[in-house]
């Protein structure tokens, strides 16, 4: 490592520990008061001015170093999945039907060792550490923007790092563009005339109706979107009838799915498109439709000035050979996007190195890689000294 925040062995060791205590400890969206209790301790030792229970169980760590007015964010996620760990290690979950599948536990300790290396260092500006609730799902990035972090925690950039096992150990992926996609979720109502199974003509079929959408819906992506524009449109519950009674013909059927893009106006297409196969299939069949398009997290796009810092970061803490700038972009979504719409920002992935059974992030088997606590800190502090204006300190 070329770094110079190389980190000593009792740091590291700290780290460490850290990162398997909260594995053994997970905590689910917004219910991270443990963990928030840990980082918010940690912080106030290290000197770090902390806020806390911001957006629910967030908690920001604030460090002001000499006069410069620049402000940036870097962020982890605090929070848990409700699954039960099958790595059989030493520091696994006790607690069942709750793991640390994504390596949030990860991010935490990186994110507490780069404040506390940083709280001993020099640069000019403001480093806001932001530890956010509920990432998987729950909103824990809408709730902090809606309890007015922007407005209590002004910033030019953001910045967010997640682990990726089988990217190679020392590298970090630091991309420009698209990383990972939105996350909206529809549904659709078809209201027909229930009916006798063994008279149909005295009603109106919403059976039939939502087989026809159903197949419909798959020509959103085939034929609408750009080819050269990632788009999936999945339906993904359905619900009609009864199994106990088969010569009924329900009135109403019921159709729920997930929708992601890359772009905004990609979003917006598929969002109008699904409404309109819905509303055309029911005109069809002389029945009603209800469709509803609700907006989850948006799009991570990584924007081009932050991506160069990023990556020129990446270069530094790992060397020439620990960047990488072409990574494909991921269908799963991360509400990171709620701070990086709203500032400039880049989200980097930092190489695990082999993923072990079922080790991928939401697998069962899966366990952060403590080898690429180092790195990560190196990272964060030389993005700030890069930001911040002063070179690091020999
Ligand atoms: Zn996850
Ligand atoms: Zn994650």
């Amino acid at each position: 490592m070329a770094s110079d925040f190389a980190m000593d062995p009792e740091t590291l060791d700290d780290l460490i520990a850290l990162r398997r205590d909260l594995h053994a400890h997970p905590e689910l969206g917004f219910e991270e008061h443990r963990t928030a209790q840990i980082v918010a301790d940690r912080l106030e030792a290290a000197g770090i001015e902390v806020t806390r229970g911001i957006g629910g169980t967030g908690v920001v760590g604030t460090l002001r170093k000499g006069t410069g007015n620049r402000a940036i964010l870097l962020r982890a996620d605090m929070d848990a999945l409700a699954m039960t760990e099958a790595t059989g290690l030493p520091h696994a979950s006790r607690a069942p039907g709750r793991m640390h599948a994504c390596g949030h536990d990860g991010h935490t300790a990186i994110l507490l060792g780069a404040a506390e290396a940083l709280a001993g260092r020099d640069f000019s500006g403001t480093v806001h550490f932001v530890f956010q609730p509920a990432e998987e799902g729950r909103g824990g990035g809408k709730a902090m923007v809606a309890d007015g972090f922007f407005d209590r925690f002004p910033v030019d950039a953001a910045y967010g790092l997640h682990n990726m096992p089988g990217l190679e150990l020392g590298v970090i992926a630091a991309v420009e563009g698209a990383q990972l996609a939105s996350s909206d979720r529809w549904r659709v109502t078809f209201r027909g005339v229930g009916s006798h199974g063994a008279k149909p003509h005295q009603g109106r079929d919403a059976v039939t109706a939502a087989g026809v959408f159903l197949t419909q819906i798959h020509t959103v992506v085939a034929r609408e979107v750009d080819p050269l524009q990632p788009a999936v449109v999945s339906a993904c519950a359905l619900s009609a009838g009864d199994f106990e009674a088969l010569n009924v013909i329900p009135s109403e059927v019921r159709i729920g799915g997930t929708a992601r893009a890359y772009a905004a106006d990609v979003r917006d297409q598929i969002e109008v498109a699904i409404g309109r196969h819905a509303r055309g299939v029911a005109s069809g069949f002389g029945i009603e439709a209800d469709y509803a398009f609700a907006r989850g997290i948006p799009p991570v796009v990584n924007a081009p000035g932050p991506t160069r810092i990023a990556q020129d970061a990446a270069r530094q803490a790992l060397g020439a050979d620990g960047l990488r700038t072409s990574f494909p972009p991921s269908t799963a979504g991360d509400d990171f996007a709620e701070f990086g719409t709203r500032v400039p920002g880049a989200y980097v992935w930092l190489g695990m190195g082999p993923a072990r059974a079922n080790g991928q992030h939401h697998g069962t088997g899966y366990d952060f890689n403590d080898a690429c606590i180092p790195h990560g800190v190196a990272f964060w502090c030389t993005l700030v000294a890069l930001e911040l204006g002063t070179a690091p300190a020999p």
